[in-house]
């Protein structure tokens, strides 16, 4: 089998597969989702052997590192059987998951022990009140426990990710990083994204830079650029004298797409080729046409990566609302 044939007309090559397994939650983030947010019908889904069917192409063509993502993931039944599979497959660098934490406690140690590398936890607020306001769900104390859970899992990483808006949680960024160096772990801040329309807050009242982030942390703490790279939106720095990383997810404020190494599926099988863009290509009915297929698919994923946009618009006037959310597309 050909490897390392995921090449867009770019030139970037790409190893980094997110694959949402579900576009279901727990939580109702009011960046995220509405209250009353309609899910896809089960049927819709792709099913746990489909999207291995689909993470095999991937790792076929030189596909490196999975991130599972959603909507929640640990919501998704039987999800450790698909992980695993996964974990077994040693062309894989990592394997890691995005989640809210919420299913950690029971999950935690079984997630380890499939193989699962990597793990980023999602954290907005450690005040119990604004968390709940976050997340319109009370559950602070669960996630945290989860976290601890986590940690004494022995993943290889843990990573914090915190949406920062302005009046609402950025007066917490150095307690979140605080938090975080206390028990060796990375964190990143995040900029909404304007995926999907909100009714909660006006994202332009609440926008907060990046840099400005920065800026608070370096009240307190010496940063020094880290020479990780990610191929992704991310860039970080070390916390001077710790563990920690603080890493800056900054689709406004810097262009990261020149280096781009990924794309994603989404919980219905559609690849997404850029979280800016809404081409998608639908793998769900490939698959389902053509069940077992692994040769049809491989070349189908091999072509829709010619149509893989050059760039997001997020910071520019060109920009018009990508109507998907990011439960739908995978975070
Ligand atoms: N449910 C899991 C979680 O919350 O970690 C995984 C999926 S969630 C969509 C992945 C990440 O996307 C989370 O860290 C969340 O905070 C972030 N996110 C969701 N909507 C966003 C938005 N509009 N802008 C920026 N980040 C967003
Ligand atoms: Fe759920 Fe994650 Fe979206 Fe929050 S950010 S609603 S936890 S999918």
């Amino acid at each position: 089998m050909n490897t390392h044939q995921l090449v867009d007309p770019f030139g970037r090559r790409i190893t980094y597969l997110r694959l949402s397994v579900t576009d279901r939650c727990d939580f109702r983030c009011t960046y995220c989702m509405s209250e009353d947010m309609q899910f896809a019908p089960r049927a819709q889904i792709l099913s746990l052997e489909e999207l291995y069917a689909v993470a095999d192409a991937f790792i076929g063509l030189g596909v490196q590192r999975i991130r599972i993502t959603g909507g929640e993931p640990l919501v998704r039944k039987n999800l450790l059987s698909l992980l695993q599979r996964l974990g077994q497959r040693e062309e894989l660098d990592d394997l890691a998951i995005t989640t809210n934490g919420s299913q950690l406690v029971e999950m935690a140690a079984p997630l380890r022990a499939a193989g699962v590398r990597r793990l980023n936890i999602s954290l907005d607020s450690l005040q119990r009140e604004r968390f709940a306001a976050f997340t319109r769900r009370d559950k602070l104390d669960q996630v945290l426990a989860g976290i601890d859970a986590a940690r004494a899992a022995g993943f290889e990483r843990i990573k914090l990710n915190s949406v920062v808006q302005s009046g609402r949680n950025d007066d917490e960024v150095l307690d979140l990083v605080e938090f975080a160096i206390a028990r060796g772990l990375d964190i990143s801040f995040i900029e909404e994204m304007p995926l999907g329309s909100v009714v909660s807050h006006s994202r332009e009242q609440t926008f907060c830079s990046s840099d400005e982030v920065r800026q608070r942390i370096e009240q307190r703490h010496a940063l020094v650029r880290s020479s990780k790279v990610t191929g992704g939106p991310s860039r970080y720095w070390q916390v001077v004298g710790t563990q920690t990383q603080v890493g800056f997810i900054s689709p406004h404020s810097h262009n990261f797409c020149g280096d781009c190494n990924r794309v994603r599926v989404t919980a219905e099988g559609k690849l997404v080729l850029c979280l800016g863009h809404d081409n998608a290509l639908d793998l769900k009915r490939l698959l389902r046409a053509h069940p077992g297929d692994g040769e049809r698919l491989r070349q189908a994923l091999i072509e829709a990566l010619r149509l893989k946009p050059e760039r997001h618009h997020f910071a520019t006037d060109e920009q018009v609302q990508v109507v998907r959310f990011m439960s739908i597309t995978g975070g």
